[in-house]
């Protein structure tokens, strides 16, 4: 689950990660109010920023420097409310629906700090650049030696010593080390403690005056262990999320949206993962990935029979299941169902082994509905590729 910066720091402020003054503002005269306070508290000027799930708000124009109160008016003005497009939002972008407002930072130097997990040696790393402000992705392919890792081993967590050689590595001044090794520290523990999957500071900022920021903060979290933090789950913004992965999340479907054109339903992530590349090798494009687990219900499968009816794209669907929890006779009468009840015009090709496979085929060919049965995975690829051929 991914959140939006002014969310990240207030965790990373609770946590003695030092982040600049600022209030969230959902409408212009939240954002006018925010501002004059900072300006009144004696800030030298504040930064407007659109608070969406994506990277890259600074060149798309969703970052603002402003001196006064009214250049922060026209910033917010400017920015609430835009479509604003980043390489990470893809080119239809995303609606600025609230903004962040913070008194400036007088920037030295910019920087980068990065917590990911390493799955090769299953190791947290903590990662450091000098090349901070910009795309570090960008950096990890022209230098990949611009970028310092520091392997944390999960009994020590991030010792002493491994904080004075991230602060050597990104150079810091002598007077500058102890505090950034507290502030790494801190930024370990934040991690650790929410179950993060992804912690950025990017830019990990010094200040002329000597003092150490995190201007900007990224942080997504490991689903599968937000129930043990409350607190992290209400702070999901679904209007930021695929309004289909909403929607599925709602019936407990894993479902994730992809851009082509062969819907997928298939129980099993390993089943569902096979399927997709057997249709990209049978020359399709999968439009989703739907995994609808082993003890899938009939209500179940009709949602996801919407679900990815509701994407304009699919002209096909491809249904492979291994019956094993979930027998094949109760998934095909519920996707005879389904197929009855939502009227569904789009070619479907089954796949169907295991548990009770006679009577499920026996329930589709008795329907008199127009599904078409691969024996192999191949051969129902091969049939439904062509088949969304034809459609397109
Ligand atoms: P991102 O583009 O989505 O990563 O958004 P950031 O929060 O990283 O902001 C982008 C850039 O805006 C930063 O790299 C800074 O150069 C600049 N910026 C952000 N806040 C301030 C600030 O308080 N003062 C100044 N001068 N620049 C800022
Ligand atoms: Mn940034």
């Amino acid at each position: 689950m991914k959140i939006h910066e002014y969310q990240a720091k207030t965790i990373l402020a609770k946590y003695g990660v030092p982040v600049p003054k600022g209030e969230v503002a959902n409408t212009l005269p939240e954002a006018s109010e925010a501002a004059r306070l900072l300006l009144a508290g004696g800030a030298s000027g504040v930064v407007v920023k659109a608070q969406i799930h994506a990277g890259g708000r600074g060149k798309g124009g969703g970052v603002k420097v402003a001196r006064d109160l009214a250049a922060a008016e026209d910033a917010a003005k400017a920015i609430l409310g835009m479509q604003l497009v980043t390489h990470q939002t893809g080119p239809q972008g995303q609606k600025v629906q609230r903004l962040l407002i913070e008194e400036t930072a007088a920037i030295d130097r910019e920087l980068y700090l990065g917590i990911v997990l390493d799955r090769a040696t299953g190791k947290l790393v903590f990662m450091a650049s000098q090349a901070g402000g910009m795309e570090i992705e960008e950096v990890a392919a022209k230098d990949p030696t611009a970028i310092y890792k520091e392997e944390i081993d999960p009994v020590i967590g991030l010792a002493g010593y491994q904080g004075r050689k991230i602060a050597f590595a990104l150079c810091l001044k002598p007077t500058q080390i102890n505090t950034a090794v507290g502030f790494f520290q801190s930024l370990y523990k934040a991690f650790v403690e929410s179950d993060a999957s992804l912690l950025e500071i990017n830019p990990f900022i010094t200040t002329k005056d000597d003092k150490l920021f995190a201007l900007d903060a990224k942080m997504t979290f490991d689903d599968n262990a937000l129930f043990r933090h409350p607190d992290v789950r209400a702070l999901r913004d679904v209007a930021e999320e695929d309004p289909l992965e909403v929607e599925a999340s709602k019936y407990a479907l894993n479902y994730i949206k992809l851009d082509g054109s062969i819907a997928c339903m298939v129980n099993g992530a390993g089943l569902a993962m096979a399927t997709m590349d057997i249709i990209q090798y049978a020359g399709g494009s999968p439009a989703n990935f739907l995994d609808v687990g082993g003890g899938a219900t009939q209500e179940q499968i009709e949602h996801a029979f919407e679900i990815l009816l509701s994407d304009k794209n699919v002209k096909a669907i491809f249904i492979n299941i291994f019956g094993g929890i979930l027998r094949v006779d109760r998934l095909a009468t519920g996707v005879v169902n389904a197929a009855r009840n939502l009227n569904v015009t789009v070619p479907i090709v089954l796949r169907l082994e295991g548990t009770n496979v006679e009577e499920g085929r026996k329930i589709l060919k008795e329907s008199g509905l127009n599904f078409q049965v691969g024996s192999t995975m191949k051969e129902a690829a091969d049939l439904v590729v062509a088949a969304a051929k034809a459609v397109a």
